[in-house]
């Protein structure tokens, strides 16, 4: 129905861009857990040396980087050097280094966790998977680790749209005066609100009332952080985005919106961004800059607006709020990535997604956080725009034992 036939009152119906169409396809699907299930060790192996190197039989050594068809052990499942004499595997000095899954179960869970819209928690992976919370914990980890280190990288080109969002931390103040059970007598208890009352026949609807506009110099808790995402374009239009870049931030002011536009985008770059006094300096420094004001309309004419930002926004809210429940400050960039990812690989059959997510994981080379998590060595910052920041775990402090019974 074209927007003129709209009847008034209605909005007209968004264009149809094939979502679904494609995701019902028979393309969409090229890899199951049943194909993993059928997988040998041998075949495993196999599919992580094409993931890691591109190839089975040709591969830099891990130790003396000779390039070469090395020797084949198949007792082992392992290379030994023609060089150096050095034996390595297929996982040697990537993110997967070390695993002490099969890398068969490895494969099982990925795929799982690939295959999420936006993502899939730990716990669910552990029970549907049957191994130990602790291990799916750091496997996913390991992962988002690639993606934070070989992903989240490099500059984009062409038009690019960029937006703040805050996560995580809770202004108590905006929970006040809500009604939280009927327990309290009446008359006694909190006034239930008019606009959460059922109204009577006939009386009009009142909804709820538009919540305070809290400004940037409000008080933010202390675990608040500010979601800052730069997105490309796609070249055809209606298929949204083509690349995604995340940064976090304590505040969204002048210097780390400039931090994060500059390292992403070049001087020839199109920026798009609402009116946010922060985004001042990007008539400078790129090439064009055009903004949008979201209490005027949510586009302009001449393709200017901010939505593939703002429909990314609603991924990141998605992900931190319906799939990982309360994610700290300290890892938020690494969950924030992760939604990037999905996002940038939303319309890739799941084969090829899953493959993405092996060959991130073994281009960011061996684990610099992961490693040893559950012996105690935790990554010690938070990745921050405004710098790297010193950041403590949440988890109990060492030697912690738990209170002995009464
Ligand atoms: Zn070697």
């Amino acid at each position: 129905m074209s927007a003129a036939a709209t009847p008034p009152g209605n909005f007209p119906l968004r264009s149809r861009t094939g979502t679904a169409s494609w995701h019902l396809s028979k393309r969409a699907v090229d890899l199951t857990q049943e194909h993993i299930a059928r997988l040998t060790e041998l075949q495993a192996v196999m599919m992580m040396a094409e993931a890691n190197w591109g190839s089975t039989t040709q591969m830099p050594c891990v130790h003396c980087g000779t390039v070469d068809v090395h020797y084949w052990s198949k007792e082992q499942l392992r290379w030994k050097c023609k060089c150096c004499g050095k034996r390595f595997s297929a996982t040697s000095g990537t993110g997967l280094a070390d695993h002490k899954l099969p890398l068969k179960k490895i494969f099982q869970i990925a795929l799982s966790w690939s295959n999420g819209a936006s993502g899939m928690p730990a716990l669910q992976l552990r029970r549907d998977w049957g191994v130990a919370y602790n291990t799916v914990f750091t496997l996913l980890h390991r992962f988002r680790e690639g993606l934070v280190r070989s992903f989240n990288v490099g500059m984009l080109a062409g038009t690019h749209e960029m937006d703040g969002m805050d996560v995580n931390g809770r202004r108590y103040r905006e929970k006040r005066n809500k009604p939280l059970g009927g327990k309290a007598a009446a008359g006694s208890g909190p006034k239930i609100p008019e606009f959460l009352l059922k109204p009577k026949d006939g009386e009009e609807v009142v909804g709820p009332p538009t919540p305070p506009k809290w400004g940037k110099a409000a008080k933010q808790p202390i675990d608040r952080r500010l979601i800052i995402a730069m997105v490309q374009r796609g070249e055809s239009a209606g298929l949204g985005s083509a690349a995604t870049r995340i940064a976090i931030s304590k505040t969204e002011s002048r210097v780390s919106v400039t931090t994060m536009a500059t390292r992403h985008a070049s001087a020839e770059s199109v920026m798009m961004t609402d009116e946010d006094p922060s985004y001042a300096a990007f008539g400078a420094l790129f090439a064009q800059h055009e903004t949008i004001n979201h209490s005027v309309g949510y586009s302009k004419p001449g393709g200017i607006s901010n939505n593939l930002a703002e429909s990314l926004n609603s991924r990141l809210r998605r992900g931190a709020e319906g799939i990982y429940l309360n994610q700290s400050g300290k890892y938020t960039h690494d969950y924030s990535v992760e939604q990037a990812w999905r996002s940038d690989y939303r319309r890739t059959p799941t084969g090829k997604r899953f493959l993405s997510l092996l060959r991130y994981a073994c281009a960011a080379g061996m684990s610099m956080w992961w490693r040893g998590f559950f012996q105690g060595k935790h990554r010690d910052h938070e990745l921050l725009l405004e710098g790297n920041q010193p950041a403590k775990g949440r988890g109990k402090r060492k030697g912690w034992k738990p209170r002995p019974p009464r």
